[in-house]
């Protein structure tokens, strides 16, 4: 791709930091790890982290460490990643599916109260591509219902509610580090919690579950898993973190500047460029066709930009319609919107570095594909 989708902004200080762990004899569960946490842990006002191998790694792990079990009901969008249906039925736990919002691609909090039911054990809430949900209404449905909550926070790292950052409103909160996110560790994701018996847990179980605190004989008492990371990885990451602020506002701008030159045209729904009660960390930039374009509309122009040399997405095929999913789901209510945006959505290139010509041209680009002559 001559302008891709996504793309790491390494410095020669982040490579500098790497040499610097390969230099030690600590590569693993080293200080670089324990550094890493930490410093996560700070930024986000949050008293643990456990830092693991990816993002999914981290769900898993809140999903064992929250003791939810086969046969419990988990409230989730359907609109989101993979990696979700995935861990969920790994874990033999039910998706309950419901609707998002049109212009903010989160559920409401209104339409998890509705899909509240009887074997509803926890709520799944994803900050999709950066824009909070309302998790601090949804927190007090929760607690209402003595669920569970879980945030993935995968796309939303320093985003913000009513001014709390998002990840530390929830029992777990997971972030990931792919190269694709607003910070990078090449592979990597992270646990947040304000629990100590859950980052306990975490910490056991990202380590085929040996429990130091336990005899020597007797340290394995549940299922562990290999979810270690790098201090390589976790160098990376603290290096990357540290200006995670600057890269939040040059985001900001790139979305500006892409809302200026998309927003009057007729065809195509910009994503809200501000969020009421909160700060949005911009991870992706996807517009929506207009409402009557087909999804074969939509797979043209991506096509098309392809083939142009122009990186795009088309995140997410909604989860309740994949194979896997047949009947091992429930559905709250219609899942009309998801359907509609899910076939309409267009992610453009964005990354630090991204130019105001190369916005220039993918814009010009798309937009003479929406009115082909
Ligand atoms: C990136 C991401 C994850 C986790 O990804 P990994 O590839 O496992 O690190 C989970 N959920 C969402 C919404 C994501 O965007």
């Amino acid at each position: 791709m001559r302008i891709p989708l996504a793309k790491p902004a390494i410095l020669d200080s982040d490579v500098e930091a790497v040499i610097r762990v390969l230099r030690t004899p600590n590569l693993a569960m080293g200080p670089g790890l324990a550094e890493f946490e930490q410093a996560i842990a700070a930024y986000l006002g949050s008293p643990f982290a456990v830092a693991v191998n990816s993002g999914t790694s981290a769900l898993h792990l809140a999903l064992r460490c929250l003791d939810l079990h086969e046969g419990d009901e988990v409230i989730v969008p359907s609109f989101a990643f993979a990696a979700i249906a995935n861990v969920l039925l790994q874990e033999r736990i039910a998706p309950v599916f419901v609707d998002i919002d049109q212009r903010t691609l989160n559920p409401t909090p209104a339409a998890i109260q509705a899909a509240i039911g009887p074997r509803t054990r926890a709520v799944l809430v994803v900050h999709t591509f950066g824009y909070p949900a309302e998790i601090d209404v949804i927190r007090e449905i929760t607690r209402g219902h003595k669920l569970r909550l879980i945030e993935d926070a995968c796309e939303a790292l320093g985003a913000e509610v009513r001014g709390k950052k998002v990840g530390s409103f929830g029992d777990a909160a997971l972030f990931a580090f792919y190269p694709n996110k607003q910070i990078t560790t090449g592979e990597g994701g992270i646990l947040v919690t304000a629990d100590p018996a859950v980052a306990h847990r975490a910490k056991l179980l990202r380590s085929q579950g040996k429990d130091d605190s336990l005899d020597w004989a007797g340290q394995h008492t549940e299922i562990g898993y290999s979810y270690r990371i790098s201090d390589i990885n976790c160098a990376l990451g603290t290096a990357q973190l540290s200006r995670l602020d600057g890269r939040l506002e040059q985001r900001q701008k790139l979305a500006a500047s892409y809302e200026a030159r998309l927003r009057h045209h007729p065809a195509i729904r910009p994503p809200l460029s501000a969020c009421p009660f909160g700060r949005i960390s911009w991870f992706a930039y996807a517009v929506q066709l207009a409402e009557n374009s087909t999804r074969q509309d939509r797979d043209r122009v991506w096509q098309s930009l392809l083939d142009r040399g122009i990186g795009a997405g088309r995140y997410f095929a909604p989860l309740h319609n994949q194979p896997l999913l047949q009947d091992r789901h429930r559905r709250s209510g219609s899942l009309a919107v998801t359907e509609s945006v899910a076939s309409r959505v267009l992610a453009l290139p964005f990354f630090v570095g991204l130019t105001e010509d190369q916005i220039e041209e993918v814009c010009s680009t798309f937009l003479g594909l929406l009115t082909p002559t």
